[in-house]
């Protein structure tokens, strides 16, 4: 039996995964969309060719009695409310990151998702299912390189749009690294620093870019994020572990080497949606199936609150100029891998 999906938000990222669940992935179908703006998603519907019921708001779809499940993909601000209401029906919910925009909001739906009594919640985090850092973190667990000493990493843009400002470097950006980082380690934050290089012409006042954010773990690892999004060559990650024995990089994305007017050249991605595209259909399709063994096994809601927790630190070093500690609750036990 298909596992039926509400879909709140059709936005970028709803009609993206909304298609892969009617296309790519097995298992589920979309019963269920809703939007502000109703046109979007009845637009969805017609585009894809389903049948899916088209609701008021959010609420109306997660009580709908043919929604087993419900993907939340609006706008950031709206996530905890709807989550909250999820976990209040007893239905497994995907939430697009931010889990909630503050520390306070994710805690709520932590202790929410505790007081229910099994894990209900997923967010979309998808590096961890790039094969890539798959490959690196076996690396380290392996102990291919030794224990990890330090980590330097970029993430670059070719461009933002005008109503991208400092802080949402954090916040939109920086916010998967510092959740792959924790993962990649197995490890958490305990301080962090921003540096504000020199600003390329190509930013506006509203924007400090580049900015490099530095962080210490539990453990002791050193880790450079650098964050440039008007790097104007392409859409770069990179991602780079230093350990006791060795060095184990992220790999390049696979692309073709060309020969050609005595030049040797490969292409770069310019655009963010094809450098994960694998990892959404992975995480999406690991959803679905840990609810058919009602057992969830992705990014937690712990994980949602640690980014957050890990988010204001770096926005307030924004701020203030200085280190910044982090300081993170002891996990809870029900979050333990089974
Ligand atoms: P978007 O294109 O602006 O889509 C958001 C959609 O939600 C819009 O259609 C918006 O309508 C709608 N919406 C706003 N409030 C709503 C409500 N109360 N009920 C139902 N729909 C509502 O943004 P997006 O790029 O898809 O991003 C959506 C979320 O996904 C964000 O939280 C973003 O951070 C996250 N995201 C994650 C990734 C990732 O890599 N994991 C990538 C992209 C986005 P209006 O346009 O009319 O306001």
């Amino acid at each position: 039996m298909k596992v039926r999906i509400g879909v709140i938000g059709t936005g970028a990222i709803g009609c993206e995964h909304a298609r892969r669940l009617t296309k790519v992935l097995t298992g589920a179908e979309v019963v269920a969309v809703t939007d502000v703006n109703r046109a979007s998603a009845e637009k969805l519907v017609a585009a894809l060719g389903i049948s899916a019921e088209v609701y008021g708001d959010g609420h109306e779809l997660i009580a709908a009695g043919d929604v087993d499940a419900v993907l939340v993909t609006s706008w950031g601000p709206t996530h905890e409310e709807y989550v909250l209401a999820a976990i209040e029906a007893g239905k497994y919910v995907f939430c697009e990151k931010p889990l909630a925009t503050t520390a306070e909001g994710c805690r709520r739906i932590v202790d929410a998702e505790i007081a229910h009594g099994n894990r209900l919640v997923q967010v979309g985090f998808m590096r961890p299912y790039d094969a890539g850092y798959r490959l690196l973190r076996q690396a380290i667990v392996d102990g291919d390189i030794g224990e990890p000493l330090m980590v330097h990493c970029a993430h670059r843009n070719p461009e933002v749009p005008e109503a991208y400002v400092t802080p949402m470097a954090i916040h939109d950006t920086v916010v998967h690294e510092l959740d792959v980082l924790r993962w990649l380690l197995d490890d958490d934050y305990v301080s962090a620093q921003v540096i504000f290089p020199r600003t390329t012409k190509y930013s506006h006042s509203k924007l400090a870019d580049p900015q490099i954010i530095l962080l210490e773990t539990a453990k002791g690892v050193r880790i450079d994020v650098e964050v440039f999004v008007n790097c104007k060559y392409g859409y770069d990650i990179q991602c780079s572990v230093v350990g006791e024995e060795g060095v184990a990089n992220l790999p390049e994305p696979m692309s073709i080497t060309t020969r050609k007017n005595a030049s040797l050249s490969q292409n770069l991605l310019s655009d963010w949606k094809k450098r994960f595209i694998d990892a959404y259909d992975v995480e999406l399709q690991d959803f679905i199936d840990g609810i058919k063994i009602r057992s969830l096994t992705g990014p937690t809601a712990w994980d949602g609150f640690a980014a957050a927790v890990a988010c204001d630190a770096c926005v307030k070093a924004q701020e203030t100029g200085q280190i910044e500690s982090i300081s993170m609750p002891p996990r809870p036990p029900f979050y333990d891998a089974e």
